[in-house]
Formats: structure tokens, sequence, C-alpha cells
């Protein structure tokens, strides 16, 4: 065995490793009953600190000099700079450092629950202030060139910056804080159809004929119930779905299937020689998140999908929905309203919600703001961006658990993966003029082929940024998504934008 090999080898007990953990996480989530939650915690965090432990043996970094005369491709080029990015990283953070957040992320969960149970935020302020010191720490720890919040940034969106996310934020809300309220200002679609009471199972069959027809692949996937839906992956040939039905609600399950079929189908399209390496994943939340974004919102919300697809979700509701013509109902999930709650936001003001955490985010770790003036800023911004105002903070900064889970840095990739599921999606639709009338006949064989051929295959052998470059032929922007909805929602609402 040559040290290229060697490498390989140790690198894929430590996706083993890995793996596990994330099937006893899948498992915790879809089946376990609640006495197992001790020894679950126990096993996950015994196999998590093993697989980190191998990673940052001194041994990898050896293999990983002596490998650069052994490689024997591309591939293993481009395996040798991501696991060197990704062992640096994790050496930088002292175990001390490691160990702390575990346990300040174990404490600060908890009371996230307590004061949400108690609407209390008081109860949750000074455990969010200790994430953010550890957070601050491990910034300095790993280190950065501008901006601190560059270093956690990197975590989640490899190569993306704060300033460029700051200027694509700042052209995306001068022309979205108008444009709502433009559309705030007018008769919102009926959508109380939609809110009758839904037999889960006709919703759960029908969830399944759409997976079907968009080309989840059944024989490397399954999907469950979970109370809070995401996508996960074992193997290149084993990844995962979780949705909610909720039995008053029609729409809810079909686009979080939908969303989370488009994160699995990005990990079920990478190309097979990945298999158990580093590189088989997404190359970014960002990105990852352009493919779920695409299939629930371009594809999901749009007119064609409909077309095709009402008349079977007529069929298992016919009581509730014969007498609901497809107009109707194509307005009612494209209904647009400003609310406090990010995860019910339509797709029109959702970015409105992540440029207000980023800004705070930015705020906090650049220390401008404490953990305390937090309510008070987040309840003047909703007012800004959305012209709402939560009535306590159970509904306002306490509404999400990124932060409880010492997750900062996180928030902006949702809004970076709608801006690039726009400008791949025009892409998209130029390269397959025949996109609309497949779509309008559940055929969506192009499309996944076209996305698996440009996108999915390369896993983390290109950033997202080399990605958007050759595959868009242009820098990630906030234009397209901008069109996109302009385009859609002038049909939709009597607006100017
Ligand atoms: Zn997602």
């Amino acid at each position: 065995m040559n040290s290229y090999e060697a490498l390989c080898s140790r690198l894929s007990a430590v996706d083993d490793l890995q793996k596990a953990a994330a099937l006893l996480e899948w498992d915790r989530e879809t089946h376990m009953p609640i006495g197992g939650v001790a020894a679950r915690a126990r096993q996950l965090a015994t196999l998590r600190t093993l697989a980190h432990e191998r990673f940052t043996d001194d041994r990898i970094g050896a293999l990983l000099e002596a490998a650069a005369g052994a490689v024997p491709d591309a591939c293993g080029e481009d395996l040798l700079d991501v696991v060197r990015r990704d062992y640096v990283r994790a050496r930088r953070v002292p175990k001390r450092l490691v160990h702390d957040l575990t346990m300040a992320v174990g404490h600060a969960e908890a009371a996230w629950r307590r004061a949400r149970t108690a609407n209390d935020f008081a109860v949750f302020a000074g455990h969010l202030e200790r994430i953010i010191a550890l957070n601050i720490e491990k910034a300095e720890a790993l280190g950065y060139d501008e901006c601190r919040y560059d270093a956690l940034l990197e975590e989640y969106e490899p190569g993306m910056r704060t300033a460029a996310v700051r200027a694509l934020f700042s052209s995306l809300q001068a022309e979205l804080i108008p444009m709502v309220r433009e559309i705030a200002q007018c008769e919102p679609p009926d959508a109380a159809f939609l809110h009758q009471p839904y037999d889960v199972d006709g919703q759960w069959a029908f969830g399944m004929e759409v997976l079907q027809a968009i080309g989840y692949d059944f024989m490397r996937g399954r999907q469950d119930t979970s109370v809070h839906p995401f996508s996960t992956a074992f193997s290149i040939d084993d990844v995962r779905i979780t949705t909610r039905l909720d039995p008053h609600n029609v729409t809810s399950g079909i686009f979080s299937s939908l969303h989370e079929a488009g994160h699995a189908l990005y990990e079920q399209g990478l190309d097979p020689a990945l298999e158990n390496t580093p590189l088989a994943d997404g190359t970014s939340l960002g990105m990852h998140e352009s493919q779920s974004r695409l299939w629930e919102n371009q594809i999901g919300r749009s007119r064609p999908f409909w077309e095709h697809f009402y008349a079977r979700l007529q069929a298992h509701f016919p009581s509730q929905l014969s007498s609901v013509s497809l107009d109707a109902f194509y307005r009612a999930v494209n209904r647009v309203e400003p609310s406090c709650i990010r995860v019910e936001a339509d797709e029109v003001t959702y970015n409105l919600h992540i440029l207000l955490r980023f800004e705070l985010e930015e705020q906090l770790i650049a220390e401008q703001i404490g953990a305390r003036d937090l309510p008070t800023a987040w309840n003047e911004q909703m007012q800004a961006f959305l012209g709402v105002c939560p009535s306590n903070d159970v509904e306002g900064v306490l509404q999400d658990i990124h932060w409880a889970m010492g997750a900062i840095g996180y928030f902006p990739t949702y809004t970076l993966g709608n801006l690039m599921s726009a400008q791949i999606f025009t892409c998209a639709q130029a390269a397959l003029p025949d996109l609309n009338r497949s779509a309008a006949r559940g055929d969506f064989t192009d499309l996944l082929a076209w996305l698996r051929t440009h996108f999915h295959q390369y896993g983390r052998r290109r950033s997202a940024a080399a990605l958007m470059a050759q595959f868009t032929g242009e820098v990630l922007s906030a234009a397209p998504w901008l069109a996109y909805v302009r385009n859609k929602y002038g049909v939709l609402y009597p607006i100017q934008h």
C-alpha cells in the first residue's frame, strides 16, 4: 500500500464512524423510543469523538505530505486539497474548546426549550452569551483575513466571505423590501381550503407519487416521518429523507418532501467513484439548499407542476378539492404574507428573515451588540424588514434552534441557496427548452440529468463558486432570483416591480 492508499484507508474508517453516527441520529429522529435518549447521546458522543480523534491524528498529517507524490488521478488531487483544508481547520480548534462548546450547546439547547415554554428570553440569554463567546474564541483559533465572521461562515459555505454576502444581501434587500410592502397591500388569495381536515394516509400516498416522479430512487433511499423533516446519507446508495404530515394542511407535507428530496437527489447524484471519501458530500450548505429549494419552489410551486399533479391530488381528496380550480389552488400555494415565523414564510418573504439573522449574527460576533440586546434589535428589524412585530419572544428571537446548537454562520446559507437555485434554474430553462412542457406531463428526467451532469456529480471536488461560474457563466448574484419572483408574482399580484 502506498501512502495515498494508506491515507484513503484511514479516511474511509473515519467516514464509516461518521456515517454510523448519522444512522444513530436518523434512528433517534424516526423510530427510537423516548427511553433511548440518554444511551443514544452517549453512543453518538463516543462515535463522533473517535472520528474526530482519528481524523486529527498526526499520522493523517504525515500521510497527507507523503501522499502528494503518489496521487493516481485528478480526483485524487481534489481529495488531497479538500482533506488538507479540513485537517488544518480541525487541528486549529483546541480540544478544550471543542469540549467546552459541546457542553455549552447541551446546556443551551435545554435552556432554549425552557425559555420557549416560559416565554422568557432571560432564561436563555446567559447561555447564548456563552455560545457567542466560545464562537468568537473559535473564530480566533481558526483565523481569518478580513473579518472574524469569515472564519465561522467558512464552516458552512467554504470560500464565501462576509463582505460578499453583505453585498449580495444588500442588493437583494433594496428591491425586496419595497416589493413585499407592495404585495402586502394587495388582497391575498383565498387559501382556507388548504386547511381543512386532510387524511394523512392520502397525503403520504400522494407524496410518494411525487417523489417517484421527480426521480428520487427508492432502491437507494426511503422516506419516514419525523417532527423536524431532514435528509441524511449513509452512502451514495442510501440517502434517506423524512417528512411531517399535518392533518389540517394538505401542502406542508408535500413541500417538505420535495425540499428534502431535493437535498437527497443531490447526494444520490454524486459520482459513485467518490463513495466513502470526504468528497462524497454537497460542496456547501448553500449549494445543498439550492437543490432543495429548486425542487420545492421553482418546480413544486410552479404552474406546470400542478397542471400535472393537481388532478391526482384532487383524486385523493375529492370532497375537499373537487370544487377548487387549478388556478385557485396555484394562487393559494403561492400566497405571500409577511409573518413572524421563518419556517412558515412564503418564498418571497423568506429571505428577509435570513437577512435579519445575518445582520444580528454579524453584530454579535463583531461584539457590537450583546445577547441581551437581541429581543429589542430583533423586533425593530422585523418591523423594518417585514412590517410585522412579534407579540412575544417565542415568535421572535426564540423561534430558531440554530444559535442554541452553536451554529453561527449557518443562516446566510439559506438565502445563498435561494439565490443559487434561481440562477441555476434560469440556466436549466435555457438549456432545456421543453422543461415546462415536460413538467406539465410529470416528467423531470431531463432536468434531473442536467443537474447531475453540471452540479451533483462533483460533490466536494468543485467549490460552489466554481460550479456557479462554470455552469451558469456568472458569479452568484441576486438578479436571477429577483427576476424570478418579479415575473411570477407580477402575474399573481397587481404589483409594479
Ligand atoms: Zn434544506
